[in-house]
């Protein structure tokens, strides 16, 4: 029989696809590994259209998006994700010989998606307290063996759960005005004071993106979005697939950007941050743990004596979390993502219990 590894692309036979948690799967009945919301809401649903294709940019939910972040139409991209939108640029702005600078440990996507579509990656060192580096980006873009197109910053960080500050992405953007910075917000709302959305309007090369998977709790439904100069949006509506939104999901994200999904947004934010303090507050009090990463966002980072036993005896309980031991300067730590009070309450029971072992 034909060998079809060899058949594929070269650089498809190198690649190792992202690892994402439904991936990696694991048998439990609490998942607290995936950021998602622990809760869906109620939606309605007309079935009287699908016999039609969709619109490839949903008015509505284009309309619906530019009033919630006070853009016009269009600066406003709709995706099959925040992560289509992360392809979708790779493909549109970087030749073959061109490419990208990340800085790891950030969301895996980023270097997945240069490397799917065959552009460069060079990384940028994080400081000692792996905060970003606005010198070490700066640097990574002059010194790359290739010429830089897209820097992707997420902020909120995954998993670090920190917020790039904004003069030093001003500097940046000022500096490098040829580069397009990619600000990833997908966890914005859980602090939406500290987001960059204002500079948009003073930088053309800033793109951002946002997601409905978070925050709005629908990653089921794969929606996202990227905000960013009318030219980029055009840009990328050449290179986006034709129906990339199924007409069901414009319907849902429809209703979640309307003013009653906007509130029970908040709401569920509200109620994600008070119990993600007293979460934190439980966990700095137990001797296992070592430090609890700050978090502008729905999950913690938590570096305990010895994250691999927590993460075995957590998975024997059917705890599903998210590791990042091999990942740079995280031995130890596992990110919890802030489920049902229920969910928190037995993760406790199993560390207290290992803490007076
Ligand atoms: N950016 C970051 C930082 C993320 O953590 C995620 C989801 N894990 C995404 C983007 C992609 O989200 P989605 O494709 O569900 O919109």
């Amino acid at each position: 029989m034909v060998d079809f590894n060899k058949l594929a692309c070269q650089h498809v036979q190198q690649l190792v696809p992202y690892q994402s948690a439904r991936r990696i799967g694991g048998h439990g009945h609490t998942f607290l590994n995936a950021n998602e919301s622990p809760k869906s809401e109620f939606y309605i649903f007309n079935s009287t259209t699908l016999n039609r294709y969709p619109d490839c940019q949903p008015f509505d939910v284009v309309q619906g998006m530019a009033d919630y972040v006070g853009l016009q139409r269009n600066q406003v991209l709709v995706t099959r994700g925040g992560d289509e939108s992360i392809g979708l640029l790779v493909r549109t702005f970087c030749d073959i010989g061109e490419g990208v600078v990340v800085a790891p440990p950030t969301y895996g996507m980023y270097e997945i998606a240069a490397q799917t579509n065959r552009a460069q990656v060079t990384y940028a060192q994080r400081h000692e307290d792996l905060s970003l580096d606005a010198a070490a980006i700066a640097k990574a873009i002059k010194e790359a063996p290739f010429k830089v197109k897209l820097v992707f910053i997420d902020s909120p960080a995954n998993p670090l759960g920190i917020i790039f500050p904004e003069d030093e992405l001003k500097k940046l953007l000022t500096d490098f005005p040829e580069v397009i910075f990619v600000l990833d917000e997908a966890y914005i709302e859980y602090d939406s004071a500290s987001s960059h959305l204002p500079l948009l309007k003073d930088y053309p090369n800033l793109v951002m993106i946002r997601t409905l998977s978070k925050a709005f709790a629908l990653a089921g439904i794969r929606c996202g979005f990227t905000l960013a100069h009318p030219d980029i949006i055009n840009l990328l509506l050449k290179v986006i697939d034709p129906y990339p939104i199924s007409d069901p999901v414009a319907q849902i994200a429809r209703q979640a950007l309307a003013r009653g999904g906007i509130e029970l947004m908040h709401e569920r934010v509200k109620k994600s941050l008070e119990l993600r303090e007293k979460f934190r507050e439980q966990l700095e009090a137990l001797p296992i743990v070592t430090r609890v990463f700050p978090s502008h966002a729905n999950f913690l980072l938590v570096e305990f004596k010895d994250g691999p036993q927590v993460f075995e005896r957590m998975l024997q309980k059917g705890i599903i979390l998210r590791s990042f031991e091999t990942k740079p300067g995280l031995k130890n730590t596992i990110r919890i993502t802030i489920g049902t009070p229920e969910e928190l309450d037995e993760v406790m029971r199993v560390l207290t219990a290992m803490s007076a072992e």
